[in-house]
């Protein structure tokens, strides 16, 4: 049997269905359809009497008879359908918003229907939306398995009869044709000894029983079989290539520590480092000088002083005659890392420039002529440094902060900038839960500065609500009396993230000072601004001085105010989170946060790290709407009750999950089908630990073509990309 013919071939599908399947969820073949596996599975015998249906059952099964069909226009060629089901115990009402025609042609009165979803309070009534609906009929072979796969659908799907129980039907045909059939058809592809050490079922059972279980059992042991398989190779990718990239590729040889590096370290550094920055640049150091490439993530909360380290290795790579740049996620932060370089290296002999997009295009000119001729010793810069025309002499090192905030591809083109790959340092904030680093990172190397500079207290953090604002501004005042100055920031104004992100294109939009477009941009914009009256109003002029960022400012118009703010001529900035990341003001003490509900952890985990930077102690208040929902205050408790980054991030993937960690979207530990870097951390150490070993006994897997094959396969799609 061959698993690749167009899945139009397979009984119970055809063309038109084909056709939705391929454009809903890609799937074209029998293998296809194969893999994709069901995200639950409903025991037949346990069908829920309506009356027991709880608020929050994320899932039920019921069954019942349908009566009382009503259609209601809803709008031109728009309508709701409703109907209700009835199961001796109460009723619940079926709803539709779309393919109502389908549904009203096929739906019958008097005849038992099988029903699933998700189950919903709307007006006092119990309702499910959009439900996987089936005669009874047709449900009732199941004697042969109890367990009832259920797969993610699409309303198109459904629409077009393909709701779960009918794809259902048609991978249990597959699953009967693959095994009546001789041909092993699903090979095997993990190698005898691991299936044995670890006794897992072979591929081929696992894939079968994996959609239809003949029991619990057997089900647990096929996804097993599943996970282990899924991460096992996602190691195998990352630690073979990190071993590739160690024993093959060549790196810069930085073996001497210069005049530049000594003088700033006796001459210049404004305090001593801590014990933490002492050791990662060590790190570092060592790795720069053996020869090797360097690819390293260093993570460290906010405050930590990672520029510092930074700084101190690109004057390393000056000293033995490369080229540095850093590369900063926002123009502010590019910004105030040039001066603050400038500031710590004045009277050193080195030349630091900014490269951001506001740079005219004359002095641009002259700045890239310099570049690429070494006169610029450490260029530092938004994504305009990755432009194709910003050529450098000789780029030995590259920093790049705040790591999250890039995309792929743009630190790809960074890497290609120089013959021999320059030395690669990743800093972020943003702390990863350890057994997500052990997974995403099999490549990179991480280094942790997990001590804060000497004399930080750690900032007290309050909820409040609207009420106490009266006693929030006195407080402010108060502060603002005693020398102070304090942040109140507001929820994002849609696209501020494209502009300080990901896309480079968009990237500079700073300047087109365009108007908002979306519904929720005018409400942030217009939040912002009756701030910034009401923070007037409250904290008048002259006495007090307020000013205001947002992203729809010109990069000039933000680098003028955060000047202000920064040499103490305002004593209030007003801001959305374009200053989420890296500004350092050690002079300001509180930080408001307005509708905090509305952000994330690790989002007001940043933003908090914004104050407490200096000796004093540091106040962060949340304000927030009263009434806020359970994951809002798990939040707002968490950031009440730590400082601490990993157990924040922690608590994040808990409320979260994966999916929505900032930075990690792209990152392969997404894809993963079965297998939870939350719930299976053992199977990830399990899988993590046999490859290692294996490839300690055998580098060239000489002994294993399975995985040799498996190599060869993926080689295409690893690029450097997954690694950092
Ligand atoms: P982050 O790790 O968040 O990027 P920064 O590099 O911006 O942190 O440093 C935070 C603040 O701490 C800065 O004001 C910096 O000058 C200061 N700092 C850095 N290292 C030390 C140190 N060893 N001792 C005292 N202050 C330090
Ligand atoms: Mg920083």
């Amino acid at each position: 049997m061959d698993l690749y013919k167009d899945i139009s071939y397979l009984k119970g599908v055809g063309p038109a269905k084909a056709k939705v399947l391929a454009a809903e969820l890609g799937i074209r073949t029998y293998a296809d359809i194969l893999d994709y596996l069901p995200f639950r599975y409903v025991d037949r015998s346990v069908i829920s009497p309506i009356s027991s249906i709880r608020e929050d059952d994320s899932f039920v099964v019921v069954k019942g008879v349908l009566s009382n069909m009503q259609t209601l226009a809803t709008g031109p060629r728009r309508e709701r359908l409703t109907v209700d089901l009835f199961d001796g115990s109460g009723y619940i009402q079926l709803v539709w918003f779309a393919g109502t025609k389908w549904v009203r042609e096929r739906l019958k009165t008097n005849v038992e229907y099988l029903v699933m979803g998700k189950p919903a309070v709307f007006n006092n009534v119990w309702q499910i939306t959009h439900p996987d609906i089936e005669p009874l009929s047709s449900v009732d072979d199941g004697a042969r398995h109890p367990l009832m796969p259920v797969y993610h659908t699409t309303d198109k799907m459904k629409q077009h009869g393909l709701g779960t129980r009918a794809l259902a039907r048609i991978t249990e045909t597959l699953i009967l044709a693959i095994s009546q059939s001789d041909s092993p058809t699903i090979p095997e592809n993990l190698p005898d000894d691991i299936l044995r050490h670890f006794r897992l079922i072979p591929r081929r059972e696992a894939m079968l029983a994996v959609h239809y279980p003949d029991s619990r059992q057997q089900l647990d042991q096929a996804r097993l079989r599943l996970k282990f398989e899924e991460l096992f190779f996602l190691q195998l990718d990352y630690q073979y290539a990190h071993l590739q990239r160690v024993s093959r590729s060549q790196g810069r040889i930085f073996a001497h520590v210069g005049l530049l590096f000594n003088r700033f370290y006796k001459e210049k550094i404004p305090f001593p480092l801590t014990g933490a920055q002492k050791r990662v640049i060590r790190e570092i150091r060592e790795d720069m000088r053996t020869g090797r490439q360097m690819n390293r993530l260093v993570q460290g909360d906010v405050g930590s002083g990672k520029t510092l380290v930074a700084l101190m290795c690109m004057l390393l790579a000056v000293d033995n005659g490369s080229q540095a740049c850093l590369m900063a996620p926002t123009e502010i932060l590019a910004t105030q890392h040039f001066y603050t370089f400038s500031r710590m290296l004045d009277g050193l002999d080195i030349n630091v420039q900014l490269l951001t997009g506001s740079l005219r295009a004359a002095s641009k000119k002259k700045l890239k002529e310099q570049l690429a001729n070494g006169e610029i010793h450490i260029l530092i810069g938004t994504h305009a440094l990755i432009e194709d025309d910003v050529a450098f002499r000789d780029l030995g090192l590259v920093v790049i902060d705040e790591q999250h905030r890039f995309g792929v591809e743009q630190r790809a083109k960074l890497w290609q900038k120089s013959l021999v790959p320059p030395h690669i340092l990743v800093m972020t904030a943003t702390p990863i839960p350890r057994t997500l680093a052990m997974t995403l990172y099999g490549d990179l190397d991480c280094s942790v500065i997990d001590e804060l500079p000497p004399g930080r207290q750690p900032v007290r953090t309050y909820h409040r609500l609207e009420r106490n604002r009266p006693l929030v501004f006195s407080f402010l005042k108060q502060q603002i009396d005693a020398g102070r100055q304090v942040y109140i920031v507001y929820p994002l104004i849609e696209g501020e993230r494209d502009r300080s992100g990901a896309n480079p294109s968009k990237g500079e939009r700073d300047r087109s000072g365009a108007n908002p477009s979306t519904q929720s941009e005018k409400m942030d914009l217009k939040n912002l601004q009756d701030g910034l009256e009401m923070v007037q109003s409250y904290f008048p002029r002259p006495q007090y001085q307020t000013s205001m960022v947002h992203g729809r400012l010109t990069a000039e118009e933000k680098a003028f105010e955060m000047d202000r703010f920064k040499r103490g001529l305002t004593h209030i900035m007003v801001a959305t989170t374009v200053i989420e990341v890296g500004v350092d003001v050690p002079n300001a003490s509180v930080m408001v946060i307005e509708n905090a509900e509305r952000f994330g952890l690790s989002q007001l985990h940043q933003l908090r790290g914004r104050v407490g930077r200096g000796a004093d102690q540091a106040y962060c208040i949340l304000m927030t709407k009263d009434d806020l929902s359970y994951t809002s205050q798990e939040r707002i408790r968490t950031m009440c009750s730590t400082t601490d980054g990993f157990q924040i991030a922690e608590a994040d993937l808990r409320l979260r999950g994966p999916g929505d960690i900032q930075g990690l979207q792209q990152s392969g530990a997404l894809d993963l089908r079965l297998a939870s870097i939350v719930d299976d951390e053992p199977l990830v150490k399990a899988t993590r630990d046999t490859v290692h070993d294996l490839l300690v006994a055998d580098p060239t897997l000489a002994r294993y073509p399975l995985l040799q094959q498996h190599i060869a396969n993926s080689k295409n799609k690893m690029l450097w990309g997954k690694i950092s």
